[in-house]
């Protein structure tokens, strides 16, 4: 906050600095009620899967010397959450980071080949086709090109996790902007879900979810990386039928500039 110069001429000003006053301790208190919720909605979350490690080790402890059997099932149970811990942690680290905004490299991004050579590494993982359809061979966004793969993973593990059919990357340029849509034929989303996915932790089917390996976090890193880079998110989605994920971006000068030439 940039320090105030209290100095009231008139009731006028003095109502006026008060007023100001108050709204800055609203904002303050909304911000630390928020963090408070997101330590709490944090240290929930890494209590569950604590809590598996901790019954399956007891377990080791007290049998596991003399039943064998129960050796593969714990040793699998404890590795699985602890490879959630780790994602957990590694997400939350990735949220909580101010410095997001300070250390963008932003450059012009042929956002085709991205696409294409995200696609193509999801591939290993993922058995379903990714098509990548663009209007051009190369499309250029102003972006900063780790944090913009980094949301094209979120986009396309949701995706390939809630569908099992082929998806679709579209890319589109308009005048000023380059917009990049993940199309999904998948499980869909049910409206009133809509407004919260992007919320911290906020999943639709916890349990599914939670099988999945999905954590809630992912689109609210998606979103924190489209705000610093002053773009868009927008979703559709239709239960049964599928979802689309729309990021809209800055188009690079570069290209605007060959444009106009
Ligand atoms: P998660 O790690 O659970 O995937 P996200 O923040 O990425 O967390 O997504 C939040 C929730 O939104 C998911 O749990 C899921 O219920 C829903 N969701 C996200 N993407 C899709 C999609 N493509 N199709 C259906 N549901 C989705």
């Amino acid at each position: 906050f940039k320090k105030l110069e209290l100095q009231a001429k008139s009731n006028d000003e003095l109502y006026q600095m008060g007023d100001t006053f108050n709204k800055m301790m609203d904002i303050l208190q909304l911000h630390f009620a928020k963090q408070q919720q997101f330590v709490l909605d944090a240290s929930h979350e890494l209590k569950t899967p604590l809590t598996v490690i901790e019954g399956y080790a007891t377990m080791l402890k007290r049998w596991g010397m003399n039943k064998p059997e129960l050796l593969e099932e714990s040793v699998e149970a404890i590795y699985s959450e602890a490879v959630r811990m780790k994602k957990l942690t590694r997400q939350m680290l990735m949220l909580a980071n101010p410095d997001e905004e300070a250390n963008l490299d932003m450059r012009a991004v042929d956002v085709v080949e991205l696409c294409e050579e995200t696609s193509k590494w999801m591939r290993r993982t993922y058995e379903q086709e990714i098509r990548v359809e663009a209007q051009s061979a190369a499309v250029y966004a102003l972006a900063d090109e780790s944090r913009l793969k980094q949301l094209l993973v979120i986009l396309l593990d949701n995706a390939l996790t809630y569908s099992q059919k082929a998806i679709r990357i579209e890319i589109a340029e308009q005048r000023d902007t380059v917009s990049l849509s993940v199309i999904d034929q998948g499980v869909g989303i049910p409206e009133e879900d809509l407004v919260h996915i992007f919320d911290r932790f906020y999943r639709v089917d916890k349990a599914r979810a939670r099988d999945t390996g999905g954590t809630g976090l992912g689109l609210s890193i998606a979103k924190r990386i489209i705000d610093v880079h002053n773009g868009g998110l927008d979703v559709q989605s239709e239960v049964g039928a599928g979802s689309r994920f729309t990021v809209t971006l800055p188009k690079a000068a570069r290209e605007k500039a060959g444009e106009n030439a």
